[in-house]
């Protein structure tokens, strides 16, 4: 029996990274998974790899329209939505002085507008099912001030956001948790070019953690496992801000 016999999970920016290894072990784990994501063949493969219990949908998190698309479609297809992992993001390294309004702007839709939307677009389905869980993806730079400046304030606001979402969706039955990676070995990384090993070094565990890591911890928090646990953030960082 499967922690998530039955449920079905949909699981933003899914293609690849920690999105496709969530998506992976939720499926392995019962579940019926609909991933979404901007990158199509990506995306197709993962939920190809993965079999009949998992769909790729295209969807751009910033669109509200593409919101009621994919929660109908899963709605339609699957007559239930009891999981969302809100995981799109996207990193961006510059500070204070060096951020555009540009970069600014596109950090805080994808990484905060995205997830504001995604909990509005589920609420009315699992409100009426009684029952739900809602993972929104933040960070380390959501615990602590970082020089990434819009990456960070984009996943303090998630947290903020989480807390405040937990209290006024407690009373339906449903959970809203955040989850806060460190370093974690995904395309991601990149972003941070010669500098990385530097930063991998700062970790007390001396090393980048694999995405299925990450995916124990949010299979705890959509599974039943976690069914008191609600407002909170969950840490998953090598021991980088202990
Ligand atoms: P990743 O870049 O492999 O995955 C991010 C996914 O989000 C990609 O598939 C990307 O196409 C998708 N995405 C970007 N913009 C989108 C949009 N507008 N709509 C839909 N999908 C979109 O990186 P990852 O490490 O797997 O990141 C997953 C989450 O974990 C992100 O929220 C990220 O901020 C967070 N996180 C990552 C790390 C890390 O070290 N890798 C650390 C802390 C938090």
């Amino acid at each position: 029996m499967g922690a998530l016999d039955g449920r079905v999970a949909l699981i933003t920016g899914g293609a690849r990274g920690q999105g496709a290894s969530h998506a992976r072990r939720f499926a392995a784990e019962g579940a019926t998974v609909v991933l979404g994501d901007v990158l199509d063949a990506e995306g197709l493969a993962t939920a190809t790899g993965i079999g009949p219990a998992a769909t790729f949908v295209h969807h751009d998190v910033t669109d509200p329209g593409a919101w009621a698309e994919i929660v109908q479609w899963t709605l339609d297809a699957h007559g239930r939505l009891d999981v969302l992992v809100n995981n799109a993001g996207i990193f961006r390294t510059r500070g204070l002085l060096d951020t555009t309004l540009e970069e600014w702007q596109q950090v805080i839709a994808i990484n905060q507008t995205g997830v504001f939307l995604g909990m509005q677009a589920v609420a009315p389905a699992m409100i009426a099912a009684g029952r739900g869980s809602i993972i929104n993806i933040s960070s380390i730079a959501g615990l602590q001030g970082t020089s990434s400046h819009a990456y960070s304030a984009s996943k303090w606001a998630v947290r903020g956001m989480s807390r405040g979402a937990a209290r006024e969706l407690a009373p339906h039955g449903v959970r809203v948790n955040s989850v806060h990676p460190g370093l974690i070995d995904t395309v991601m990384l990149d972003e941070l070019g010669e500098g990385r090993p530097m930063v991998t070094q700062r970790v007390p565990m001396g090393r980048e953690a694999a995405p299925e890591e990450v995916t124990e911890l949010v299979l705890f928090l959509a599974s039943d496992a976690s069914s008191y646990c609600t407002g909170h953030e969950f840490v998953v960082d090598g021991g980088m801000t202990a």
